[in-house]
């Protein structure tokens, strides 16, 4: 039998997509802030229902705008998961601040807002929830700490458009959000982003740090007669031709939001009975989140038992991956705090593992995996 690989994810039209980057070609306008760009920003405003969202060339440009926004400085301090990627650091290192990193809660693997308050200094001056896997993180907690100090929240959303706590879309609670459209994320254009801005006041701020300091989105609405350095800033506009793409997979919502349901509740139902009888621990979603079908992953008994289901896949053509190294515990990460200990966190850099998860899996491939995970002991 000759069976294909399974990657881990891939990128799908799931709409039309290809229609939209045609055009966006055929116009020989692929600069940034064109027609899909504009599109793109007002689906995704008007979906959240916000004063404003500016694509821009990635997640991480996003965080590090708002880092620019709030004036983040040296010296400052910014609470974090240690269980995140990269970016959710550099972003505020960059300008000088020390990472403050949280354990995460043992249930969600959400930076656990029962720790929050003891790392609160006169320094601290953002605090930034990450919502893994598309479940938020305890919002009222930490709107209420962070509200009664004055210290900004800005959520690191890459994994939880579309889902909700208590009801209220993911990214509005923050004076700032953050998403992502990289290539392994639930709607994706390879690389791109978006910085939502929930907090008006600091609107047309983001146009001109994200416009290389300059007031040009003013003079393209003719509201100045001339643009100019006005601020810092650098090039966070992304071609017209990824919102084009961008634009077909946000349009096609429905469809991708139900694959991914599809997908994430099979491995959840069928994989129950192996996960008991092997000690692995299954995603736990609270009643009060809706979370947003983006990753599903396996806590496994230890690393040994991690790698080896890896290993058990790759010779099945199955491609799963462990995922974030916390970030307390990095080279980098280190340099800021040597020697902590945050035990949840650590536990799941080594024992989590992600199964393959992408728009357009087929229900073969899908069965083959379900099946090869429960042929492991
Ligand atoms: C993917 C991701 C990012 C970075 O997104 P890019 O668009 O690739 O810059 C940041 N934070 C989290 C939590 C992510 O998962």
């Amino acid at each position: 039998m000759n069976k294909s690989i399974i990657p881990f994810s891939r990128v799908a039209p799931m709409g039309r997509e290809l229609e939209y980057v045609r055009q966006s070609l055929d116009s020989g306008q692929i600069v940034g802030d064109g027609p899909f760009t504009k599109k793109c920003q007002e689906l995704l405003r008007a979906r959240l229902g916000v004063p404003a969202a500016l694509f821009t060339t990635s997640c991480t440009h996003a965080l590090e705008m708002s880092a620019l926004l709030l004036d983040i400085e040296p010296g400052d301090e910014v609470i974090m998961p240690t269980f995140t990627f990269v970016s959710t650091a550099n972003a505020f290192a960059l300008r000088g601040a020390k990472p403050v990193f949280v354990d995460s809660h043992p249930v969600t693997l959400n930076l656990d807002e029962r720790q929050l308050e003891r790392l609160i200094t006169p320094r601290t001056r953002a605090i930034v929830p990450v919502h893994y896997a598309g479940v938020a993180c305890e919002m009222d907690a930490i709107m209420e700490i962070a509200r009664a100090r004055g210290i900004a929240v800005v959520e690191d959303n890459a994994h939880g458009f579309l889902g909700k706590y208590k009801g209220k879309e993911l990214g509005t609670f923050g004076a700032l959000s953050t998403l992502s459209f990289h290539s392994t994320k639930n709607f994706a254009c390879g690389e791109g982003g978006a910085l939502i801005v929930n907090d008006a006041a600091l609107a047309e701020r983001a146009e001109i740090l994200r416009e290389k300091g300059t007031n040009r989105s003013r003079f393209l609405r003719g509201q100045v007669d001339k643009y100019t350095w006005v601020d810092v800033g650098s090039s966070y506009v992304a071609s017209d031709a990824l919102a084009a793409f961008l634009l077909g997979q946000l349009e096609a919502e429905a469809r991708i939001q139900e694959a991914r349901r599809k997908i994430w509740q099979t491995y959840h139902e069928t994989l129950e009975t192996w996960a008991t009888a092997n000690g692995v621990s299954r995603p736990i979603v609270p009643a009060h989140c809706e979370h947003t079908w983006h990753i599903y992953h396996l806590i496994m008994p230890s690393l040994e038992k991690r790698q080896a289901l890896i290993g058990h896949l790759k010779e099945r053509g199955i491609t799963a991956v462990f995922h974030y190294q916390a970030l307390h515990a990095s080279p980098m990460g280190r340099r800021f705090a040597p020697d902590q200990s945050l035990p949840v966190a650590e536990a799941a850099t080594d024992r989590l593992l992600r199964l393959p998860l992408y728009n357009d899996m087929s229900d073969d491939d899908l069965g083959r995996v379900v099946d090869a995970v429960k042929s492991f002991r």
